[in-house]
């Protein structure tokens, strides 16, 4: 199979899997993948790609437009790199210290926001506790302009399919609770959950942005 015959599948899955199949975005997790690979899934009508380092990412931005695409960060963000991560990208989807928030809200170039929820049980692993999420969104009103437009989470890694679903469904969930604090420039609409391992157990509990690698690409590169 082609990556073009591996997207065509993913776009039938999420036609028959969500419950809003015209919300969902496909990111093409393009991390350790090459230019030609990346050119392949454009013409293939990937829109969206995510990478999780910032320099190799804006390395292989500046040798090839690709015209008409959205670039989500999906890694964690220093901030020290947050201007550059501003300059290449339009999303970024791990958004969890006021730090980081703040200095986002001052940059004169929009970034829209994701806050990353630690979904997975496991204490090791980044973004904010779920029992923690409703004093960070509160925290956000001091800063003005930040636009957040969901929540991101990260199954836990498992054969074991429930948990999986429970780890999904929980982020819903906690993004029905924070549109009790919706304003202006705060809002819960999108979920960014799924990867190649467990995006379908994601399009039924509802995602609205899928981040996929190994399942569109292939193995990683290096
Ligand atoms: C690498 C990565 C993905 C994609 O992983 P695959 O298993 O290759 O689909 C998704 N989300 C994040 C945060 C990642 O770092």
């Amino acid at each position: 199979m082609t990556s073009a015959d591996r997207i065509r599948c993913i776009r039938e899955e999420i036609r028959a899997l969500s419950p809003h199949p015209e919300r969902v975005r496909l990111i093409a997790v393009s991390k350790k993948q090459d230019l030609g690979r990346m050119r392949k899934a454009a013409e293939a009508g990937i829109r969206d790609f995510g990478e999780n380092r910032i320099q190799e990412a804006a390395d292989k931005f500046s040798q090839e437009a690709f015209p008409g695409i959205t670039r989500h960060f999906i890694g964690y963000l220093q901030s020290n790199k947050v201007n550059k991560c501003l300059q290449n990208f339009n999303w970024l989807h791990s958004l969890q210290t006021e730090k980081l928030a703040g200095l986002i809200a001052h940059s004169e170039i929009p970034l829209l926001c994701l806050i990353e929820v630690n979904i997975s049980g496991e204490s090791s692993k980044s973004g904010i506790r779920p029992e923690a999420l409703r004093t960070f969104v509160k925290g956000l009103s001091a800063c003005p302009g930040l636009q957040v437009r969901g929540l991101m989470g990260i199954a836990p890694l498992t054969e074991d399919e429930n948990t999986v679903r429970r780890a999904f469904a929980l982020l819903r969930e906690l993004a029905l609770d924070c549109r009790s604090l919706e304003t202006e420039d705060l809002h819960f609409d999108e979920l960014s959950m799924g990867m190649s391992g467990d995006y379908r157990i994601a399009l039924q509990e509802g995602a609205t942005m899928l981040r996929i690698g190994t399942a569109i690409f292939g193995p990683r590169q290096s």
